[in-house]
């Protein structure tokens, strides 16, 4: 059985500030990571809020994560955790693959993109329906798309898509936007961008493709279609915490319970986007990998 100080699940800002900071604590660490390193970062072509970094893309942040951490010695698995369970006065951590023993537990998970949940988004998923806009943008090059959702996300799909596009719809449920005023007022002043508000997607058109989206006004309930070549869905996120109900308090929304200390649970820590909190960016995904793997290292340091 492989044994380590730390387990950390999930290799996105949260579980690699958390590597770095336990491997300088002078801990073992196994760090799991179910798709890519990087999380959800990895796509966005441009951040240009993180402290001191000025414009840097997405993947060469997501890099220098990764490289910072693995060169300080940590161990990649490159697996989903499916189930974590107390063993011995540790943890079981079951992988596709295998097992691992650890003394202390960060859940570093993050979250995924929320779904339309209408019929048929499932087989339409990469035949016109997509949630990466930076991804997918270029398949629809010249053509007629829709972006649906309010938040920042979605207004920046809006602009990569315009840049592309001949035309696209910003389809939002409300008149106002989660967005900030500045992404909402860029995206207003594109020619080819055109605003359907107080309107929702009821139904997918389309048979082994995507050719539309009937759309339904909140206020009146009436429906109309639109014709489409493709749709961006941008309508929030859900925490990846399914493999830890049981193991760990979470809230309605799935987000596991802790305070600013990251403690979840008696050996267990929590940190970045699947935590409860209000601001949920890389720089707090970061802060909290700091703080949970040192609380983690005095965890696994203790008689
Ligand atoms: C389009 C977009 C643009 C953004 N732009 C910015 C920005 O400009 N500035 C900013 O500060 N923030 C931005 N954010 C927010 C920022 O990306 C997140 O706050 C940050 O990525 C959270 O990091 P995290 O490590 O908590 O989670 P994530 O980045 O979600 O990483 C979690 C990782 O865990 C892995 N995982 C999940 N479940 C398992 C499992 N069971 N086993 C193994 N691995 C698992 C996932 O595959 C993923 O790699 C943006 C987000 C999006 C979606």
């Amino acid at each position: 059985m492989v044994k380590t100080d730390i387990a950390i699940i999930g290799a996105g800002t949260a579980g690699m500030s958390a590597a770095i900071y336990a491997k300088r604590a002078g801990k073992d660490v196994i760090m799991f990571e179910g798709y890519m390193p990087g999380g959800q970062i990895v796509v966005t072509p441009e951040v240009d809020n993180y402290p001191a970094l000025g414009k840097v893309s997405g993947y060469d942040f997501a890099m220098g994560l990764y490289n910072q951490a693995t060169e300080l010695g940590t161990e990649m698995i490159s697996a989903n955790v499916e189930k974590v369970t107390r063993k011995d006065g540790g943890f079981l951590i079951e992988y596709d693959g295998g097992e691992v023993e650890a003394k202390a537990v960060i859940i570093a998970t993050g979250a995924k993109n929320r779904k339309l949940d209408v019929d048929g988004e499932e087989k339409l998923t990469g035949f016109g329906i997509s949630y990466c806009a930076t991804c997918d943008g270029a398949f629809f090059k010249g053509r007629t798309v829709a972006v649906v959702g309010g938040g920042n996300t979605a207004f920046e799909d809006a602009e990569v898509l315009a840049s592309l596009c001949s035309k696209v719809y910003l389809v939002h449920r409300r008149e106002g936007f989660r967005a900030e005023p500045e992404k909402v007022a860029k995206v207003r002043g594109m020619k080819n961008v055109e605003f359907i508000l107080n309107a929702k997607v009821v139904a997918l058109k389309g048979d082994g493709k995507l050719e539309g989206v009937i759309l339904e006004d909140t206020k009146t309930g009436e429906r109309k279609e639109l014709a489409l070549d493709g749709v961006f869905v941008a309508v929030g996120q859900t925490p990846s915490t399914d493999a830890f109900a049981g193991l760990v308090e979470r809230d309605k929304a799935g987000y596991i319970v802790a305070g600013e200390d990251c403690i979840a649970a008696n050996g267990i820590f929590v940190a970045g986007d699947c935590r409860t909190k209000k601001v949920r960016q890389l720089v707090t995904a970061a802060a909290d990998g700091s703080v949970a793997a040192l609380a983690a290292s005095e965890y696994c340091s203790r008689d």
